[in-house]
């Protein structure tokens, strides 16, 4: 495994929720010096500083000041969480005295088939009575706890012949036997040492365990939650060795995409202006300052793209597909569902090529309504020029994906020197330096 594909793999292993991803790439920048701040106290940006602010523990900004006058805003954003199960408060299902099952609600547009018949592990935040209030923990189990089991063939004839799953039947997990007095809450209160009457709050989630593997020839490997995590950590690999230029950099991490972005740590939400205009405030600029910023700022939605699939070479367009192991996707899409156009595109495109980075653009099959990503929801609260990138995969939204064992370390060039670059106007030239 080369250096970047080992990072990346450890960094999903160790990331079964949106809360672990972004207490990951937490620890990332920690460890790269970068200094915490909070949305509730004053800032006092230094030029030259670099800092990170959470929201809701489960998004993450942070950025890079340079120690002269910025011209604008590099910027990357990625997604922490990925489709899985989440409980429901009072989980526990009593089945008679033989089974428990465990109540939960689909989270995200997952393939529902991948999550049948394997082991289930649970992992994410608890809210922990105190003294005084209410404290975060985070919590993995790591041991599979539940598992959803299929309806024998010979019990359903159909299960072959395009079955329709029903999400409160199909998909219950099975937690133990109804004698059992043990519940997943007093294994979680057990984890965490506390005790369960204290867990005023939760926010769990059903995982799958498996860990990454390199398959086959060695060409491509498998990991849980691909979608986003590949360009979670490989932007913020990318972010962390970028040096300091002209530009602010910026790296956004936002939780809830797989359900539509609108929460306050989604990317719809005004998490990035706030931090941006925060900043520019900090350092004594005033608003004229930001939105001139905004012109000269670019910002790359960084979100995985669908390779060519083996078995189903046709379902893509005849000239815009891409392949694993051949280099960054680049999305476009004429509805704007993705925000690619000519002129950010051509930007992108000139950074990787003075970089010597392989690139692919992508576009839907004409009567493919494909999916929507972050580029276009952020542009509603900060408007700068959008390119959507990704990586391609295939089985996107099952339980265990597949990508190319290249494709990371072209992202991490192709980004880092995406951070590494300053733009400027003259008339109708933007010079890229
Ligand atoms: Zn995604």
């Amino acid at each position: 495994m080369n250096k970047v594909l080992k990072g990346l793999t450890d960094y999903i292993n160790a990331s079964p929720s949106s809360f672990h991803a972004v207490m990951n790439a937490r620890k990332e920048l920690d460890e790269a010096g970068f200094t915490q701040i909070f949305e509730c106290d004053s800032w006092k940006i230094k030029p030259g500083g670099k800092y990170y602010v959470l929201r809701n523990d489960s998004a993450v900004i942070a950025f890079r000041v340079p120690k002269k006058e910025y011209s604008g805003f590099m910027i990357t954003a990625s997604h922490s969480d990925s489709p899985c199960l989440k409980l429901k408060e009072h989980a526990e299902i009593i089945a008679g005295e033989k089974y428990i099952k465990l109540s939960a609600e689909v989270y995200g547009g997952m393939i529902f088939a991948s999550w049948l018949d394997r082991p289930l592990s649970a992992a994410g935040r608890i809210m922990v009575k105190t003294e005084a209030g209410v404290e975060a923990r985070f919590i993995d189990l790591k041991k599979p706890v539940a598992i959803i089991p299929s309806l024998a063939i010979h019990m359903n004839r159909e299960t072959n012949d395009g079955y329709k799953y029903k999400k409160n039947v199909d998909l219950v997990p099975l937690f133990g036997s109804g004698k059992s007095k043990t519940t997943l809450l007093d294994m979680i209160a057990k984890e965490a040492g506390i005790k369960k009457e204290d867990i005023l709050g939760q926010d769990i989630f059903l995982y799958n365990p498996m860990k990454a593997e390199v398959i086959g020839d060695g060409s491509f490997f498998s990991a849980p939650r691909l979608d986003d995590l590949e360009c979670a950590y490989t932007c913020l690999n990318a972010f962390i060795s970028a040096k300091n230029t002209g530009s602010i950099q910026v790296y956004c991490l936002y939780d809830n995409e797989e359900v539509g972005s609108l929460t306050r740590q989604g990317a719809a939400a005004t998490f990035l202006k706030d931090v941006l205009s925060r900043v520019n405030a900090s350092l004594s600029y005033d608003e004229e300052k930001y939105l001139r910023a905004l012109s000269l700022s670019l910002l790359l939605s960084a979100d995985n793209a669908h390779a060519v699939h083996p078995n189903f070479p046709d379902i893509c367009d005849s000239n815009n597909k891409c392949y694993m192991n051949e280099g960054i996707v680049i999305k476009f899409h004429a509805s704007q569902k993705y925000a690619t156009d000519g002129y950010s595109a051509a930007l992108f495109k000139c950074i990787c090529d003075k970089n010597k980075v392989p690139y692919q653009t992508y576009f839907n099959r004409s009567d493919m309504p494909g999916g929507s990503t972050l580029g276009n929801l952020s542009n509603a609260q900060v408007s700068v020029a959008t390119v959507d990138i990704g990586l391609p995969q295939l089985s996107m939204h099952s339980s265990y994906e597949t990508a190319g064992v290249k494709d990371p370390e072209y992202m991490v060039s192709g980004v880092k020197a995406f951070y590494e670059t300053s733009l400027v106007r003259k008339g109708n030239e933007t010079v890229i330096s």
